[in-house]
């Protein structure tokens, strides 16, 4: 089954139990000051859950552009190096505003992974909130196990704490148990090894997640207690990258029909192969996730900026930039060359990337043309610097100047040093970055559940991710 037909079979199946199937709202958020970037299907229908408006449909399905590169829900690190994390990826998801319930939400959703289309029972699990002894007191999902119990043998039904199986919007408001259902992609061998069970949610790259179906019964008072729902709510979230991963019969999200074309156009224009050295692999898969996340971006009118969500899809591209300028040799503006493959991919189901296309290209040719020229900067920059520099370690300060200043990616420079027999003065580099982070303190952002709170009166400014990349970079 292709990825097209896999999306269609999902919204028809829903459409076929009375859903009404809306569009993706924009990835890029302009009007909530909470969230910048949407980061699950369910954030549209926030004001649904929190009970200031009614759905004017009782039953919703979607597939939902969602990006997962700030607050609590930061993926970053893990993509490229994983094969199951992106920092933008659709959401396939399905909602009762007050309607059905677990039992339904429960046995539709097995229903449309067996029977249409067509996983092996054999090879699946489900979670189950335990229950809670602090101070929530909070009972286990009985009512999800039963059902559950009713379609799966209990073996397979795991038991999961509040961490993996308890959803809250935030200290405030709608929340619940959840859930979720688990594919086992292991090979016959590796199955021989261990129990699958104990690899659930122990990020194992083959037996992976990719269900959510959260119940929505409770409420949290702003005083902590919760009091149950009058109207009960089914919002859940499934990967759809990692749905055709497990339809396709590959184990990389990246060797679906969704990333390949991109991939091989990267093969075409560096004269590499996916496949046969990590580092080039890295790179690859990173830039063909970046790519899609830039796009989206900018097809929602969000270009690279400086500030806010801009300087945040401004840093994502950088870094795509970054790997193939560091690990494919490639010392031209070439991202750009994979618009059009993109749209061909996604531009039906997205008509904005087929309508923003020449924009997405240009934007992106322009910002890999400027950001190689810093690169080049750099270059000299820390070639100057080293020519300087009395022994072989280079001064963290130095290096932390060329990272702040001139944009100069500190992986970069330590790859340069090591090449070069040079050493960088990590602690300095460190010490300096500590000290930037709490000169911009004060304009940070405070991470609350699923929504970013921004502190009264400061700028949208974007810091996170800066630290983020430079603790990951010296790894
Ligand atoms: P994980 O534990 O794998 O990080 P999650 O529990 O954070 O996933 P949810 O918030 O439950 O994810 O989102 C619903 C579904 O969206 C997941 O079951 C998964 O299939 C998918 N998903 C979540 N994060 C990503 C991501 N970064 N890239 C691709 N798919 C994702
Ligand atoms: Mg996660
Ligand atoms: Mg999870
Ligand atoms: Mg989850």
């Amino acid at each position: 089954m292709n990825s097209k037909n896999i999306r269609a079979a999902f919204l028809d199946f829903f459409e076929g139990k009375k859903h009404k199937i809306v569009a993706s709202a924009p990835m890029v958020i302009k009007d909530d000051p909470t969230l910048m970037f949407t980061n699950a299907g369910m954030n549209q229908f926030k004001e649904f859950f929190l009970g200031n408006t009614r759905s004017k449909y009782p039953r919703i399905a979607d597939t939902q552009k969602c990006l997962r590169v700030s607050g609590k829900h930061n993926d970053l690190e893990e993509v490229g190096k994983d094969t199951y994390h992106h920092t933008m990826f659709e959401m396939l998801g399905n909602w009762s505003f007050g309607d059905y319930f677990k039992k339904e939400a429960i046995s539709w959703a097995w229903e449309l992974l067996t029977e249409v289309y067509k996983i092996d029972p054999e090879t699946l699990y489900v979670t189950v909130f335990e229950g809670s002894t602090d101070e929530d007191q909070l009972e286990m999902d009985q009512e999800a196990y039963d059902f559950w119990k009713g379609i799966i043998p209990e073996e397979r039904i795991l038991m999961g704490d509040k961490k993996d199986n308890f959803w809250e919007m935030g200290d405030q408001g709608p929340c619940g148990p959840c859930s979720e259902i688990h594919v086992d992609l292991r090979s016959a061998e590796e199955k021989a090894e261990v129990n699958g069970a104990s690899l659930v949610n122990q990020d194992h790259p083959h037996v992976i997640e990719i269900w959510n179906l959260v119940f929505i019964q409770y409420n949290r008072k702003s005083n902590g207690q919760l009091e149950p729902l009058p109207e009960k709510h089914v919002d859940t979230g499934m990967g759809f990258e990692r749905l055709c991963m497990a339809l396709q019969g590959v184990k990389s999200n990246y060797d679906t029909d969704i990333f390949q074309p991109l991939i091989q156009a990267l093969e075409r224009f560096t004269g590499l192969s996916y496949g046969k050295d990590e580092a080039v692999d890295v790179a690859i898969r990173v830039i063909s996730d970046h790519i899609r996340a830039v796009a989206f971006a900018i097809a929602d009118g969000q270009l690279p900026s400086n500030t806010g969500a801009g300087y945040v899809i401004r840093r994502i591209l950088r870094r795509a930039i970054r790997y193939g300028f560091t690990f494919l040799n490639i010392q031209e503006p070439f991202i750009y060359k994979l618009t059009p493959v993109l749209t061909e991919a996604m531009g039906e189901a997205f008509p904005e990337l087929s309508e923003q296309q020449q924009l997405i290209e240009n934007v992106i040719r322009e910002e890999e043309h400027s950001f190689l020229k810093t690169l080049e900067q750099g270059l000299l920059l820390l070639e100057q610097s080293l020519k300087k520099t009395k022994g072989k370690v280079m001064d963290g300060r130095k290096a932390f100047e060329l990272y702040d200043t001139y944009g100069f990616p500190i992986d970069l420079t330590a790859l340069i040093l090591e090449e070069k027999g040079y050493s960088l003065d990590e602690q300095g580099f460190e010490e300096a970055m500590q000290e930037q982070k709490s000169r911009s303190k004060s304009a940070s952002e405070v991470t609350k559940e699923d929504w970013i709170v921004l502190k009264q009166g400061t700028s949208q400014e974007f810091v996170g991710y800066d630290q983020l990349e430079a603790s990951v970079n010296l790894l």
